[in-house]
């Protein structure tokens, strides 16, 4: 499918409802985006909105009676089925506020399946606002045509993760202090997979040994410079993608 540029936005607003959407049923919106459709669009009775659901796709629905702080839209159509999404995960652990909401978006943004923060020794994030960082993902699916959104899992110790890792998943390990070279190593592991990027401070020797103990681990390098995490993570999403995924 051709991409259609997301901005200059379209004159009908587009939002993300979480329940199952079906024609014909009346849609109650309040709260931030009902202020968005009121006062920011100013959305009328009888005015197009959009509305998907990561469930079942896209849908044109027409507002209809609007109070001061909600409205009801009514779903008419169906217009897109939901996306089908690549078999890629990705495993960061949580770096500063800002730059983590930053990797939500952009993974959200560059299509992946899941995403999966991780809590390594030399995380310096104790806790993730897990609220914010899904929204933030859902504003980008909003704003970018989606018509699905990345899984968010709650947080998980590294050891966790590796012991209970997927036969059938390869895990590419973005080593800085190297592994065989990115592009290479993704065409010689098709299939499902999963990206893990370490903290600002990098994962401890003994971390990196437990991630290489792993039998579907790739110790993979992403070149000679060093690259803050969100950098990393978005990169080899990107070099994933191209290689791999559907770009
Ligand atoms: N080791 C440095 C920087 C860590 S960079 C330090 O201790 O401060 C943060 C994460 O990005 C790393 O753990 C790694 O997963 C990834 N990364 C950054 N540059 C990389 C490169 N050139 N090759 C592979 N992974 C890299």
């Amino acid at each position: 499918m051709t991409a259609t540029p997301a901005w200059p936005p379209e004159s009908t607003p587009r939002l993300f409802v979480d329940r199952a959407l079906a024609a014909g049923e009346d849609v109650r919106i309040d709260g931030p985006q009902a202020h968005y459709l009121l006062a920011v669009m100013r959305t009328r009775p009888g005015d197009p909105v959009t509305l998907f659901d990561d469930r079942t796709g896209e849908w044109l629905a027409e507002a209809q009676a609007a109070g001061k702080r909600d409205l009801i839209l009514h779903v008419t159509r169906q217009l897109r089925p939901r996306e089908a999404v690549p078999d890629l995960w990705l495993c960061a652990a949580p770096i500063k506020r800002g730059r983590i909401d930053w990797i939500a978006e952009k993974a959200c943004e560059l299509g992946v399946a899941r995403m999966i923060p991780v809590l390594t020794r030399r995380t310096v994030v104790d806790r993730l606002n897990m609220d914010r960082l899904r929204a933030h993902m859902v504003e980008a699916a909003e704003q970018c045509e989606r018509t699905a959104l990345p899984l968010l899992d709650p947080m998980v110790k590294l050891p966790a993760l590796l012991r209970d890792w997927p036969e059938g998943r390869h895990l590419f390990f973005a080593d800085e202090n190297g592994g065989a070279a990115l592009a290479g190593a993704i065409a010689a592991h098709r299939g499902p997979a999963a990206l893990l990027i370490g903290p600002e401070g990098g994962f401890t020797p003994e971390e990196r040994e437990a991630i290489r103990a792993v039998p579907q681990a790739v110790p993979v390098s992403l070149g000679p410079r060093i690259l803050r995490a969100d950098t990393a993570a978005v990169a080899a999403i990107a070099a994933w993608m191209t290689v791999t995924g559907d770009w």
